[in-house]
C-alpha cells in the first residue's frame, strides 16, 4: 500500500514525500481511513510504530478545509493530550512536518517552563493544541484555554498517563470537551482499567491493533 491509496490531499502527500516516507506503517494503513471517515478509534500501538502520524495526518486533513467562522483569533479545534514533554515536542514536530504545506496553526504546551510564551501564542489563535495534562488544566483554570470548540480529541499513551498518575487530570480535561467530537485513543497496553476509560470516552470505536 502507498500513501496515495489512503486518499490523502496533495499538500500532505508532498510533505510525506519530502520526509522520505514511501509507504504507510501498519498502524497508519489501518487508522488513517477510519479517522478520515470520522469514526472513533481505539489504537493499540507502541511508540516507534508510526502512531503519531496515524493520528496527526487525518486531523490535519480534516481540519484543513473547514472555514473558520470566528473573526480574529481561532478557537482550538483539535486537542492532543500526551503524558510527557518529550512526546509533546515530538508530536509538535510531526504536525509541523506533515502540515508544512497547510495553513493550520499548532502550539505545544507543557509544564516546567514559564507560561508567558504559551499564553501569548494562545492569544494569537491555535487550531491544534498539543498538551500535557497539568499545564493544560492550569491554563484552562486561568481561562487562557477554552475547549468548547474542540472537534478532534486524541488521548496518546493512555496507559502511561495512568502510570504517571494523570488519570484524574485527564478526566477533568475530558469533562470540558464537547460531547459531539471525534476521539482517537492510543495505548500500548489495554488492561481493564484502560479499556474502561476507553469505553467511557469513545463512541462506537473501531479497534486497531499492531
Ligand atoms: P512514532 O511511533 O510515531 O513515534 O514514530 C516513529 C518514527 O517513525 C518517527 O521518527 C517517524 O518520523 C517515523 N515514521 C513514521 N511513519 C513513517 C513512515 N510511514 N515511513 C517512514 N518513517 C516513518
Amino acid at each position: 500500500m502507498t500513501f496515495n491509496e489512503l486518499n490523502l490531499i496533495d499538500p500532505i502527500l508532498k510533505a510525506l514525500q519530502s520526509e522520505g516516507y514511501t509507504q504507510p506503517t501498519p498502524i497508519q494503513e489501518q487508522s488513517i481511513p477510519v479517522a478520515l471517515k470520522g469514526q472513533d478509534l481505539l489504537g493499540c500501538a507502541q511508540t516507534g510504530t508510526g502512531k503519531t502520524a496515524a493520528f496527526t495526518i487525518p486531523i490535519l486533513q480534516l481540519l484543513h478545509p473547514i472555514v473558520r467562522h470566528e473573526q480574529g483569533t481561532t478557537p482550538i479545534r483539535a486537542l492532543i493530550l500526551t503524558p510527557t514533554r518529550e512526546l509533546a515536542i515530538q508530536i509538535g514536530e510531526s504536525i509541523a512536518a506533515y502540515g508544512k504545506n497547510l495553513k493550520l496553526k499548532h502550539l505545544v504546551i507543557f509544564g516546567g517552563v514559564n507560561q508567558l510564551n504559551q499564553t501569548v501564542a494562545l492569544s494569537k489563535g491555535v487550531d491544534i493544541l498539543v498538551a500535557t495534562p497539568g499545564r493544560l488544566l492550569d491554563l484552562m483554570n486561568q481561562k487562557f484555554i477554552h475547549l468548547h470548540k474542540v472537534q478532534f480529541f486524541v488521548l496518546d499513551e493512555a496507559d502511561r498517563m495512568l502510570d504517571m498518575g494523570f488519570v484524574n487530570d485527564v478526566k477533568r480535561v475530558i469533562a470540558k470537551l464537547p460531547e459531539k467530537r471525534q476521539t482517537l485513543f492510543f495505548s500500548a497496553t489495554m488492561p481493564p482499567v484502560i479499556q474502561q476509560l476507553a469505553d467511557s470516552i469513545l463512541s462506537k470505536p473501531v479497534k486497531v491493533e499492531v
